[in-house]
């Protein structure tokens, strides 16, 4: 037994690494509880608080801690099994899962890989992409076309695809070299129900695009992006239809169209999947590029989608690659015959489990209208801090609210200020930013704006 009299916080500090953060940087608060939509923390001064976890776990908590259907089913599966290698084996959670995903994901989405993790997801996404391309005779299309300001997780070829400056590329030079990145897509506001963006600045950006798509194409095997919001990058919405754009342009040059929906997946943004904001009507005018028809209905479909984070509600890690069944075909009829992955804890049973009640709560349960709730409380809420000094821009899209600043926030003041109100935020660079459970109500959502408010005016110095 350690014979430590020392705080929780105390005895991690200098022992355990944090997310991006310096071993000895500030203590971390302590978990004594978790429940609903509410955190019991232990301050490192020793103080208690019961917050709101506005970030939902970083985005995947979304029934909550403790739901009863969640703990059922990870407890039901435990007493069967609670893990089982998948080279040569299956069990019921595993096609369970897949079947559900199936069947919720857009038609041509037929075949599935289950990943640990969100980046594995993405790293299987790039295999599948690069595995495609030589199957087809053309292996030296090994590099993929990505956004700035995006992010796809933080393994090597994941990071070599997100943002080069928030990936730190220059910290890795001899690991991620020769992809491409497209200028951050032209921003849309939610107006009336609809994403609306700039007619001419979507045409501007198509043309960049395409023009950098025609310069690379011969080397590159896919294109990968996070559908409508650019999470980690930056909470960035941007306008639906440059999905529409990257869907002509991966047409027109044999590559693969990859959304990660990692953090959109499973009703966030106010649909089920992101991409299907870009079902919206496109005026004639407003793309260039040889892109987009006259006013298109159908959502635009990606050849590969990634799945993960809000997946299993949250208990457990989990993330899926879905891919359709032309680029499976192809693989299958490759040298290999299959694709190239095998993790140890591939389609683990507790977090199939968990998905497949996560999903059901989902599917039998009024996410929509929750989210819905969300969206109107945030946006009213956060009209508040609108106007406060150092606040650039707010804005909102289903259950995510962004109070967007001119200078870096100070995490941990944000962080006291928000804790004060009741409520839990983990702000970075010059972001404050609720992602709720879908669990709470508009009340809930009116703290949660309020809180943010408080930590918006925590910046740090110049
Ligand atoms: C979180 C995230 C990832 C990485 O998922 P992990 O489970 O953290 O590996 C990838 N893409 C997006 C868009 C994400 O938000």
């Amino acid at each position: 037994m350690p014979d430590d009299r020392r705080s929780l916080p105390e005895r991690d500090r200098g022992l355990l690494w944090h997310p991006y953060a310096p071993l000895a940087g500030p203590a971390p608060y302590a978990v004594e509880a978790a429940n609903g939509i509410r955190l019991a923390l232990r301050a490192p001064d020793g103080r208690g608080f019961e917050a709101i976890d506005a970030m939902s776990s970083w985005w995947c908590m979304v029934h909550g801690y403790r739901n009863p259907a969640l703990d059922r089913a990870v407890f039901d599966q435990m007493t069967r099994f609670s893990h089982v290698m998948f080279g040569g084996l299956t069990h019921e959670p595993a096609v369970q899962l897949a079947e559900r995903l199936r069947r919720i994901t857009p038609e041509p989405l037929q075949h599935v890989f289950l990943a640990d993790s969100g980046s594995i997801s993405v790293e299987v996404a790039l295999k599948v992409a690069i595995q495609y391309q030589s199957a087809r005779g053309l292996p030296e299309r090994q590099n993929f076309l990505a956004f700035r300001g995006g992010y796809h997780g933080d393994t090597f070829a994941a990071m070599g695809v997100s943002d080069p400056v928030g990936g730190m590329h220059a910290e890795f030079p001899g690991q991620l070299a020769g992809n491409v990145f497209a200028p951050r897509p032209p921003a849309a506001m939610l107006t009336a129900g609809r994403l609306v963006g700039d007619d001419a600045a979507l045409a501007e950006w198509a043309e960049e695009v395409a023009v950098l798509v025609a310069r690379n194409a011969s080397r590159l095997a896919g294109i990968i992006v996070e559908p409508v919001l650019q999470g980690a990058g930056g909470m960035h919405i941007y306008d639906p239809r440059c999905l529409r754009v990257l869907r002509e342009l991966a047409d027109a040059e044999g590559l693969l169209l990859m959304f990660d929906e990692i953090a959109t997946g499973f009703g966030r943004t106010g649909k089920l999947f992101a991409a299907e904001w870009s079902s919206e009507p496109v005026p004639d005018s407003a793309v260039s590029a040889g892109a987009a028809g006259p006013a298109a209905a159908a959502a635009v479909v990606p050849d590969v989608l990634c799945v993960g984070k809000a997946l299993t509600g949250g208990y457990l890690s989990l993330a899926a690659m879905l891919c359709s069944a032309e680029v499976a075909g192809v693989i299958s009829g490759s040298r290999f015959g299959a694709l190239m992955h095998g993790p140890t804890f591939m389609a683990n049973p507790l977090a199939c489990a968990a998905a497949n009640a996560s999903l059901e709560l989902l599917e039998s349960g009024d996410w929509a209208g929750r989210v819905a709730g969300i969206q109107s409380g945030l946006t009213e809420g956060l009209q508040a801090a609108a106007s406060l000094p150092g606040v650039r821009t707010v804005r909102s899209l289903g259950a995510v609210g962004v109070v967007e600043l001119h200078q870096p926030v100070d995490v941990p003041a944000a962080t006291e200020a928000g804790l004060a109100q009741g409520v839990w935020l983990r702000p970075f660079r010059n972001l404050v930013y609720a992602m709720p459970p879908y669990l709470c109500s508009v009340g809930d959502t009116v703290e949660i704006a309020a809180g943010m408010v408080a930590a918006a005016g925590r910046v740090g110095g110049p």
